[in-house]
This record gives structure tokens, C-alpha cells and sequence, in this order.
């Protein structure tokens, strides 16, 4: 899709960038941040329940958790953990450190900085934080960075909304029916919010700008690297839809397919609705059920035990040998659209079965069938069973779900809700990533009350000395790199992943000269770094791991710059001092310098070797001169014009074709790949 069809269907999508930092005491408690452990020393077991707000209102989601009926059990370990995260000491002050970092990333994101920073209390109500709410602090707000990415022909302005400091969640450890446990280590540490504007507005922008909002976070030099130590929230709509959001993007790689799939999830639901109102489908049609046993109070949903009680299907026999309710529910002038296809590999029936998963939390699966599954399930016999019960006719659908009666109840009466909202389009939630590019159901996205001041911190002013502190050592921002790395004479793709890369500090001290030699530099250390990462089995091809330091690296470029060696030689020497740590520079220099009797010896050398290429065996016509060329220069390290080395070889070997590059750069088998 180009992204003119993206603009037919009003795709938009912004960022909610989240960031752990560097510290080394968690936000509002003196634990350590950033250490994961597996030891229990204790076990608390919580209930949530919700209460009214001011306005004598529930909110949705508080609602939906309470519904869930969950056990929340939080594994405690000693040494990561206080009364604070557990909620029964009130919080110390807020970590200095902390704040330190979220007013350098205001800085670099151009955002206007608060004077005071006002604690509030955001409602968290999963259970991932004791206090069923994550306190939250904004740093800054409404600023704007450069966005260019050439190959999108992007060139604006990307505006950030605002920076937010503020507390980590707990680790889920597992989710089972109605317990869900989790790990309470990660429990308050530091984190940034970086909330972008919804202004990205392709599949590909977004990931660019994820990718530009990491690169910012990382300019600090303090913050966390790792799985799950920057995770990106996403918002995305389309026309006539509804913003959703996605959760827990744990990399920008994933953003493009994700982002795709779910405007195609809504373009999906909008055909649904249209086809529901083409059919005079309202809301009436599907009210909830009132109070007590759904299939006892609604003329849509009946006890179905009965009906299928001779099925063959086991899940809905061992149902029924677990003593357990079946119940089926009644979708009128649903007929074909639980099948409607949604996202790749699902159908709407996937709307409704997500639903029915995460707040009925059925602990057997399956847990429901709908007349519309085809082969597998009831048979078409119950089908006509039920039907007739219901008195329903060929436009209607049905869905059968069997779990313990409570829990059916919930199922039922989420099915009518979920199957309700299909009159909207689009519903209001968050959703979860699943690696595949799809996603499903999460939570009711939270209403707009959420926030509400919290009464346990004071106002902390910003004081300016801090400010011009942190101005003073303000990291360079990724695209005023890359302008200094241009003007070096780089290409503008060069000089963006330099202005990324890890090695750009190390690219900056030895500070080669503009043109071939900042280019040569440039273009190897991205080529071999990470080749060498990789044969170590380093984590990451993109760590510097045991590069050489500037001092080692710096007189392979000065005796490149004055002209000691040949420009080639430079790639090679920097192979040598990453695979040996230990060897010193004016060795592996020395192997460089071109020898008097050099050209004597390739005189001889060349004659022979293109007689041994001659006798080769190889599938392309330019096999042997390839081959050739690599002996030849790997026998003269570099000292020699690799031109003239190919020259004399034709002038050898007979044939006409374009010759291989003997370049050892240049040789697939050793080229590094890119890797963000
Ligand atoms: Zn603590």
C-alpha cells in the first residue's frame, strides 16, 4: 500500500514511547532499580474492587477488572521490595536521579519545561500495581524534533505532547483463570513517557519515528538496554473508526505490521456495522441481561445443557462431566458475520471469544462454539435444536459457551456487550501485540478520569541550577549528528546510522579527516563491529564490545590520512585489532606499509596464480579472476593497487568480463549487515 491509500482510509497513528532509566533506586523508595530476581520470601494476596469516583460514576475498566474476579498474588524478595511498593508506607522523595534524566530528554525533545513537578495518581487497575494506581509526574510539553526520513521522503516536524517521569509496573508471571501472579522487582522503577501527536500517518512513518524516539532516549547515555526496557504503546485509527490502542511493542521492527493489520481490524468492523444497520439491526436487539442468571432473566441467552447434553464434541462432554453450565446466547440478524474475516486468521467470532477470555477467564479451551464454526463443534442437528428454542430464524447466529455458572453467567453477558458494540464499529479498547503482527483484546480503555492529584507528594519545584546543570551537559541529538557527519562527507544514509550507532563517540575521538578517510572509517566500523559481535555470540551486533579505543584506532587513521598506507588497509587493520585485543597498533601497521620489493614479488606471484585459476572449476565465468584477486591480496595485506593487481590478471587470464572487487570488505562472507 502506498501512502496515498493509507490517507484514502484516514490512517493515523502516535506513540507512547516508555523507557526505563538508569538509576539506581527506584522513583519514590531507596530499592534497587534494575534488578531481576526469582527468589520469594513472601506472598501477598490481594482483591481489587472498585469504588465510586467523585462524579458517582464507575469507570469501565475498573468495572471490567471487578468482573474478572481475579486473585492477585505478588511474589515479594527481600531485597527489591518495601512497604512503599505494597502500599502501606507513603512514598519518600521522588528520585533525583530520575528527574535528572526526564529534564534532559525535555531538553533534547525541544519541550517546555514545568516549574513544579505535581505528583499524580494514574488508575492502574489489573493488578500489575498494588495501589491500583501508578503515581506520575509530567516533566515537559509541547515541543517538536526534526523528522526526516529520505527514504519516506518525510522531511517535517514530528510533535511530542509530553514527557512524563514515572513509576514501572510489576512483572506478570503468569495469568491462569481467575489468579494471576506477578514479580514485584521491576515494581516502581523509573520510567519516561514520551507521548507523540498522532501525526504519523503510514505504517512506516511510525516505525521511523519509534525508531528516532529510541535513538533520543539512548542520546542520555542513561538509560536501560534490553528485553522490556523500552516498550511502545500505540494509537491507531482510522476514518469512522475509534482511537486503540496497542500495548506492549517491545521494538519498532514490529510497529509496521502490527499497525497495518489493526487499520485492516477496523476497516473490518466498520463493514460489519454497515452491514448490521443495512439489516436494521439496533441496540434494542441486544440488551444486557438483567440481574441473576442470565439464561434465566433474557429471552437471548438459555440454559443449552439439555439440548446438546448427547454431543460428541468433548470439550462441551467434559463440560457437562465437570458439572458445569452450557449456556447459548442468541445474536438476531448476526447470520454470516461471526465469520467475517478481522485480522489474518481471525474472524469476528474472535472479537467475541477475546472478549469472553479475558474478563469471563475460562480456565478450559475451548470454551465456546458459534453456528457459523463449520466443520468441528455441534453438529447441525443442536444447531436446529437450539434454534427452534429460540424461536430464531436464518439471519440469526448463535454462540455456545460452557464454563462453571458464575462464569458462564459473565461469558453470556459479555457475548450480548461485545456483539452490542459491533453497532458502533469500533470499540473503545486497548489491545495486546502477539509476535505474529495481530493483536487481541486487552482491556475497556480507560476513561478520560483516570488522572487525579495525589495527596501523598508535595509539589517539587524545578529548581534552575538543575536546569542549566543538565543544559550544560546535554547530550548532541541524533539529527544534529548526522548534519555534523554530512558535513564530514558522508552520505545522508551513512550519516544517520552513524549518528546512531554505538560507535560514534569511538568514530568522534579518533576524528578522521573529511571525505575518503571519514568515509573509510565510517563505512568499516558499521561493516566490522558488528561481524565480530556476532562470532563472539555477543546479545547484540550493535555493541561496541571489545572495540579499540580511540588510541589504537587513531594512528591506523593518521597513517591512512598521510597516505602510509593504502586507503583499503584500513578495514583490514581494524580486523586485526578486533580480533586481537592484545596486539599492538605498530604491528598491525607495519603489516600494512608497503615494501620495497613488493612489486617485485607480485610480478612473480601474478603469473603463477593465474595459472593455478586457470584450472578452476567454478559456475560463473569471472569465478577464477574472483579467486585469484582474493590470493593475491590476501598474500599482499593490502600493500598493493588492487586495480592494478586486476589489470595484470586479465591481461592473464583471458577473459572479458567485469572482474571481481578484491577489496577484503568487499567479499560477501565478511560483510556485517545493518542492524538497528
Ligand atoms: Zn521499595
Amino acid at each position: 500500500m502506498t501512502s496515498a491509500d493509507y490517507e484514502a482510509i484516514g490512517f493515523m497513528s502516535g506513540l507512547e514511547v516508555h523507557q526505563q532509566l538508569d538509576t539506581r533506586s527506584k522513583l519514590f523508595c531507596r530499592c534497587p532499580a534494575g534488578r531481576r530476581v526469582t527468589r520469594v520470601d513472601a506472598e501477598v494476596l490481594r482483591h481489587m474492587r472498585p469504588t465510586l469516583s467523585e462524579l458517582g460514576e464507575y469507570d469501565g475498566t475498573a468495572l471490567m477488572e471487578f468482573k474478572t474476579k481475579k486473585e492477585i498474588v505478588y511474589l515479594l524478595e527481600r531485597g527489591t521490595v518495601c512497604t512503599y511498593e505494597m502500599d502501606d508506607t507513603p512514598p519518600f522523595e521522588i528520585d533525583d536521579e530520575a528527574v535528572r534524566i526526564a529534564i534532559e530528554m525535555s531538553e533534547l525533545c525541544n519541550l517546555n519545561l514545568v516549574s513544579e513537578l505535581h505528583v499524580m495518581r494514574k488508575q492502574y487497575l489489573d493488578g500489575s500495581i498494588p495501589t491500583g494506581f501508578q503515581r506520575t509526574a509530567m516533566v515537559g510539553l509541547s515541543g517538536a524534533i526534526p523528522f526526516q526520513v529520505p527514504e519516506l521522503g518525510v522531511n517535517r516536524e514530528l510533535s511530542i505532547r509530553q514527557l512524563s517521569l514515572e513509576e514501572d509496573s510489576c512483572r506478570e508471571v503468569s495469568d491462569i483463570g481467575h489468579r494471576i501472579t506477578f514479580r514485584t522487582d521491576r515494581l516502581g522503577m523509573p520510567l519516561t513517557e514520551m507521548v507523540t501527536e498522532p501525526e504519523l500517518l503510514t505504517p512506516l512513518e511510525l516505525q521511523a519515528g519509534g525508531r528516532l524516539l529510541a535513538h533520543l532516549a539512548r542520546t542520555t547515555g542513561k538509560v536501560r538496554r534490553g528485553p522490556g526496557a523500552g516498550r511502545q504503546d500505540v494509537n491507531v485509527s482510522v476514518s469512522g473508526g475509534r482511537r486503540v490502542e496497542i500495548k506492549g511493542v517491545h521494538h519498532h521492527r514490529r510497529l509496521p505490521l502490527l499497525v497495518h493489520t489493526e487499520a485492516f481490524r477496523q476497516l473490518n468492523l466498520l463493514r460489519v456495522k454497515a452491514e448490521l444497520e443495512r439489516r436494521g439491526v439496533t441496540p434494542d436487539a441486544l440488551k444486557d441481561p438483567p440481574k441473576g442468571f442470565p439464561w434465566d432473566t433474557s429471552a437471548l441467552v438459555m440454559d443449552a445443557e439439555a439440548a446438546v447434553a448427547d454431543t460428541s464434541f468433548p470439550p462441551i462432554r467434559k463440560a457437562i462431566s465437570r458439572g458445569e453450565t452450557v449456556c447459548a446466547v442468541l445474536l438476531p440478524g448476526f447470520a454470516g458475520l461471526l465469520s467475517h474475516p478481522t485480522q489474518p486468521g481471525f474472524t469476528f467470532a474472535h472479537e467475541i471469544s477475546d472478549r469472553v477470555r479475558v474478563i469471563a477467564c475460562p480456565v478450559h479451551v475451548p470454551f465456546l462454539a458459534h453456528s457459523e464454526i463449520g466443520r468441528g463443534g455441534l453438529i447441525s442437528r443442536h444447531w436446529k435444536v437450539l434454534e427452534r428454542a429460540f424461536g430464531a430464524g436464518p439471519g440469526d447466529a448463535m454462540v455456545v459457551v460452557w464454563a462453571p455458572s458464575e462464569d458462564a453467567a459473565t461469558a453470556a453477558r459479555e457475548i450480548v456487550i461485545r456483539a452490542r458494540e459491533a453497532l458502533e464499529g469500533v470499540p473503545a479498547e486497548t489491545r495486546q501485540a502477539h509476535p505474529n503482527g495481530t493483536n487481541g483484546f486487552e482491556r475497556i480503555l480507560p476513561g478520560p478520569d483516570r488522572m487525579y492529584p495525589d495527596t501523598d507528594t508535595p509539589p517539587l519545584p524545578i529548581p534552575d541550577r538543575t536546569v542549566t546543570e543538565v543544559r550544560a551537559q546535554l547530550g548532541e541529538p541524533p539529527w544534529t549528528r548526522q548534519a555534523r557527519y554530512e558535513e564530514l562527507g558522508l552520505d545522508a544514509r551513512m550519516a544517520r546510522s552513524l549518528a546512531v550507532a554505538p560507535w560514534a563517540d569511538l568514530f568522534d575521538k579518533v576524528a578522521p579527516h573529511a571525505g575518503e578517510p571519514a568515509r573509510r572509517l565510517a563505512g568499516s566500523l558499521e561493516k566490522r563491529i558488528p561481524f565480530h559481535a556476532r562470532r563472539r555470540g555477543a546479545s547484540s551486533p550493535r555493541t561496541v564490545g571489545e572495540a579499540p579505543d580511540a588510541d589504537r584506532l587513531s594512528p591506523v587513521v593518521r597513517a591512512l590520512e598521510g597516505g602510509e598506507i593504502r586507503q583499503e588497509a584500513l578495514v583490514w587493520a581494524l580486523d586485526d585489532l578486533l580480533a586481537d585485543p592484545d596486539r599492538a597498533v605498530a604491528e598491525v601497521l607495519d603489516n600494512y606499509r608497503p615494501r620495497q620489493d613488493d612489486e617485485a614479488e607480485l610480478e612473480a606471484a601474478v603469473p603463477e596464480i593465474a595459472q593455478m585459476a586457470r584450472t578452476l572449476q567454478t559456475a560463473s565465468a569471472d569465478g577464477p579472476v574472483r579467486w585469484a584477486m582474493g590470493m593475491i591480496m590476501r598474500r599482499f595485506f593490502g600493500r598493493v593497487d588492487p586495480a592494478s593487481v586486476r589489470e595484470r590478471l586479465r591481461s592473464h587470464l583471458t577473459v572479458g568480463e567485469p572482474l571481481g572487487n578484491g577489496d577484503r570488505s568487499g567479499g560477501s562472507e565478511r560483510t556485517g549487515e545493518g542492524d538497528e
